[in-house]
């Protein structure tokens, strides 16, 4: 499919909308008194500290909503008023975060249901509206609905266009996609359906793989069971890698993200030579600002002489857990919970490792004075953050009076 003629054509049809429908005002309220939280405020404003009896919270002085979380939210709030009567449906979690989702249940915008990894759009009929996700919906996915005649309403955050046209610029020039990112996340699934050929690698080590092939080949066989389920149709990495271009989910480790481009960029230059490096290697700057922001933000909130900290997101969010990783990285002992229902006492909090297994800790809150740092991914609302502090500061008030 000609992705990028398909993509120019839907933008022209009467039935698609990504630019909201002029109910911002009325939203805007709506969002600040569901979202918002006058403590987190409070904290911002007092240097992104507070200190209550025996706590003192540290926040991160970049975490919670981006704005591009901000906008898929607000624009789903006002197509529901745009649309009061028709069915509205959204193809996947609007964002990863819990209590954002329950509220658009609330609202009756349905998800697609999923059969067996697949989702059923048979449920959805000409005339409905249909919302695509801040981190966007394949090609096919966008098809499939244009040519029911459904309404789209696409709140994809510009930051993944931006990064679905580099890889269009990859497939126009003929080199491959190397999407740094999970496999499986709706964002990359959604970037590898716009891309020509692609590869994707989850992590450093994945790249190294990668370039060691490129350098010196390896076992075919190996590669293509590694990256079964991480390439395009018929990928053949003897023909597929002699040009590569750098593409990422926007919510990866920055960092990881700017280690592999210069690696594939050593790689190439190694393989090729400096004058034809050209030929083989192209690489746009893709990372989010939010991103970055929220991370630069850890960074700096982990030279803290902190007692422990909490991580706060969606379980599948991809750039919480990435915030987590920080954490555990510096050895400080870090949880991640995406609610305060996690918190089930001042001796046990459930919470999710970074492999993914959710697990109960004891014992977690230390007894004393305590320094807890905090930070939230760019789909948490300030008030779940509010709800967690709250929440701390009432165990260790308990427990201060026993
Ligand atoms: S994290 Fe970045 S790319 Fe993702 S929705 Fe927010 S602003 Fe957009």
């Amino acid at each position: 499919m000609d992705t990028k003629a398909f993509k120019r054509s839907l933008q022209h049809s009467e039935n698609y909308n990504r630019k909201g429908f002029g109910h911002q005002a009325e939203v805007a309220s709506q969002l600040q008194s569901e979202y918002q939280s006058n403590l987190i405020q409070q904290i911002r404003d007092r240097n992104y500290t507070i200190t209550k009896g025996d706590v003192t919270i540290r926040l991160a002085q970049a975490f919670g909503f981006c704005w591009g979380v901000e906008r898929a939210v607000a624009m789903a709030y006002e197509t529901r008023q745009h649309f009061p009567t028709e069915r509205i449906w959204i193809t996947n979690e609007i964002i990863h975060n819990p209590s954002v989702n329950q509220r658009m249940q609330e609202m009756e915008v349905k998800f697609i249901p999923v059969e067996n990894n697949q989702k059923d759009f048979s449920v959805v009929d000409s005339g409905d509206v249909v919302i695509l996700p801040a981190f966007g919906a394949s090609v096919q996915e966008m098809q499939i609905l244009h040519n029911k005649g459904c309404k789209i309403v696409d709140t994809t955050c510009p930051w993944v266009s931006k990064v679905w046209n580099t890889v269009e610029k990859h497939k126009k020039g003929d080199y491959t996609s190397i999407i740094h990112g999970k496999y499986k996340h709706e964002e990359t699934v959604a970037t590898s359906s716009f891309a020509g050929k692609y590869l994707i690698v989850f992590n450093l080590q994945e790249a190294e793989y990668v370039a060691n092939y490129i350098l010196h080949g390896g076992n075919r066989e190996e590669f293509l069971v590694k990256f079964a389920k991480a390439c395009s149709a018929e990928f053949d990495p003897d023909q597929d890698l002699e040009r590569v271009g750098i593409a990422n989910q926007t919510t990866m480790l920055k960092g990881e993200t700017e280690q592999i481009g210069k690696l594939f960029e050593r790689t190439m230059m190694q393989k090729y030579g400096p004058v034809e490096l050209n030929q083989h290697f192209q690489s746009f700057n893709t990372i989010c600002d939010a991103t970055q922001e929220r991370q630069d933000a850890m960074l700096e909130l982990v030279q803290d002489n902190l007692d422990l900290m909490v991580v706060i997101g969606g379980f599948n969010s991809s750039n919480t857990t990435q915030l987590q990783q920080i954490a555990i990285e510096r050895k400080i002992p870090s949880y991640h919970i995406d609610s305060v229902e996690r918190i089930h006492s001042e001796d046990a909090i459930q919470h999710r490792q970074l492999s993914g297994e959710l697990v109960i800790s004891e014992n977690w809150l230390p007894q004393g004075k305590i320094t807890v740092g905090i930070t939230s991914g760019a789909s948490t609302p300030d008030k779940v953050v509010e709800d967690v502090i709250e929440k701390i500061f009432l165990l260790k008030a308990t427990v201060a009076v026993v």
